[in-house]
């Protein structure tokens, strides 16, 4: 392929990038190991937009797709997550600075977390691009009630959303326990956020030297309701938050 864009989009799911994927321009399909990348115009830049699909593997098999066939310098991850820190609430954004694989465990011939062959624990994104997100993110939530309708920041409080950044972990498990979100927060306790990819894309991005950068709108607290807050939050927000940050970060050349 000659020319392709520089950044990829991508989310796990459908519905954090639907709005995106609907208000594409001259989008064409390739399809590779079962994702279809779509290369389009998104709000007069050209991009890949793709779906991870959920999980470590499925993101890094779709991170390294992205580096090797359609040969992109930056990965912008968005998405939602579960919240692991008090001061997270439900509609905050969260960037993604440094992350974790907190299922990884190759103790006792290793560290816990330590991915064996990296001697490390954490990957970080790419400072400038999570720089642009940040300010991307800030610029939208001061923003909301113009932009999202009066009932959606109603029901789910949107009122007072913040931007943080920090430590995201991700695992191979959807996180719906307070036990197991506390035990999270006690391994990890600068850890912001839990989601399934980032972590993943992150090595991936690592180890071409790609620059990556993520932001997940919490979608729920990763406790005992999960579940239920997960996929009102998806279908009602997810999309639209998602849509106006990348939109945000695209306008932003500074
Ligand atoms: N309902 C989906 C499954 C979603 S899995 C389906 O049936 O297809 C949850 C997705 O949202 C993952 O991509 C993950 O990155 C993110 N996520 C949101 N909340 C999470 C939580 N509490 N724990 C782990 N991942 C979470």
């Amino acid at each position: 392929m000659s020319n392709t864009p520089r950044l990829a989009i991508v989310a796990a799911l459908q519905e954090e990038v639907s709005h995106i994927l609907e208000h594409m321009h001259s989008p064409v399909c390739e399809s590779v190991a079962g994702r279809n990348f779509w290369l389009a115009t998104y709000r007069s830049h050209p991009v890949v937009i793709v779906l991870s699909g959920i999980g470590k593997v499925a993101a890094a098999t779709t991170a390294s797709t992205l580096v090797e066939r359609f040969k992109v310098k930056e990965i912008l991850f968005t998405g939602v997550a579960g919240a692991l820190d008090e001061a997270v609430a439900v509609g905050d954004v969260v960037i993604g600075t440094q992350f974790v694989q907190h299922d990884m465990d190759a103790s006792p011939l290793f560290a816990r977390y330590l991915v064996p062959g990296y001697e490390r624990a954490e990957f970080s994104a790419n400072a400038q691009m999570s720089a642009r997100l940040k300010r991307a993110s800030k610029t939208v939530l001061n923003s909301l009630g113009q932009v999202v309708s009066e009932d959606i920041v109603n029901n789910f409080k949107l009122h007072h959303a913040r931007v943080h950044e920090g430590l995201v972990l991700s695992g191979d498990q959807f996180v719906s326990s307070n036990k197991v979100r506390i035990n999270l927060k006690q391994a990890h306790p600068s850890a912001l956020a839990v989601e399934m990819e980032g972590a993943a894309v992150a090595q991936v991005c690592k180890d071409y030297e790609v620059a990556f950068a993520l932001m997940r709108t919490i979608s729920d607290g990763a406790g005992d309701h999960a579940a239920q807050d997960f996929t009102a939050f998806l279908q009602a927000v997810a999309s639209r938050y998602s849509a106006l940050i990348v939109e945000a970060y695209l306008h932003d050349n500074a």
